[in-house]
């Protein structure tokens, strides 16, 4: 990345919701849904969308994920989350060598000499678009066939020359399955957003994101025909489109690309299965 920090684009509202987009109340407080968590950026925003249950609930697993694995990248971005928590500036990073006889050496390198890396997981096709694994009731979780890497900051062949290495060691903890939750999210919002509401029995996505549900290889996965389009400079990009099946039920698949330009992968998720009446 060159750009240092991410201009902030105008903040999109839609028209408010009035019910909680996850589990449908419309009693009680209703608040605001950022349809990309605003510690990744996220500029559109679902008014009166979620209930404080169910809020609560989805905060958690976001916070897991902007305060874990996906830390590295917004410091770097620039990306300020929705608290401006006061961190102490870094200014140096324990970096790990490998050492051309493969021994590892641990260093304190400057900030702006460091390499930082964040990962993004790439998933298998999702059952609802793979004839060979289609749906199963009892799916668990999801696997992962390889991740992204996407670079920030220092070239890695300019970082490891003064250290006379042949490369560096980064070790990732990454919470899958609060990354899987938070697409589920981002999918089920931009959902609501573009569509409106509709019955939540039909989203396969809401029992996974409030967690009741496991089955994620079903609905959660990636594509990697069709990439979004790239003509447009968006940090992320997200795409809906309905899909027709056998006549018998109808899709609605979402396509997410986070950190667009990096190169990252393209997630597909099913946000709404609707079986039509055979009369
Ligand atoms: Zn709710």
């Amino acid at each position: 990345m060159q750009d240092n920090g991410i201009k902030a684009p105008n903040t999109h509202r839609y028209p408010p919701v009035g019910a909680c987009i996850y589990c449908g109340t419309t009693s009680g407080r209703l608040t605001d849904e950022h349809v990309i968590p605003k510690g990744l950026g996220g500029t559109l925003v679902l008014p009166e969308a979620s209930c404080d249950t169910c809020a609560k609930i989805t905060s958690l697993f976001e916070q897991h994920v902007m305060r874990g694995f996906m830390d590295r990248g917004r410091q770097a971005m620039g990306i300020k989350g929705r608290k401006q928590h006061k961190r102490p500036k870094e200014t140096a990073l324990t970096q790990t060598f490998i050492q051309p006889d493969n021994v590892l050496l641990e260093q304190e390198v400057p900030v702006d000499q460091a390499i930082r890396v964040m990962h993004l997981p790439v998933l298998p096709l999702p059952g609802f678009l793979d004839p060979l694994h289609p749906p199963r009731p009892d799916a668990e979780q999801v696997d992962i066939t390889a991740f992204d890497t996407i670079q920030f900051g220092t070239d890695q062949f300019q970082a490891i020359r003064p250290h006379s290495a042949v490369g560096v060691q980064i070790k990732d903890r990454m919470a899958i399955w609060d990354f899987v939750r938070m697409l589920a999210k981002i999918a089920h919002g931009y959902h609501v957003a573009t569509r409106g509401m509709f019955p939540l029995e039909e989203s396969p996505l809401v029992p996974i994101i409030l967690g009741t549900r496991h089955d994620a290889k079903n609905w959660i996965g990636c594509i990697a025909e069709h990439p979004l389009p790239l003509d447009r400079p968006a940090l992320h990009l997200l795409n809906d489109e309905t899909l027709e099946g056998d006549g018998q039920s109808e899709c609605v698949a979402l396509r997410i690309k986070l950190f667009a330009t990096q190169g990252t992968a393209t997630y597909i998720l099913a946000s709404r299965i609707r079986y039509l009446s055979t009369g």
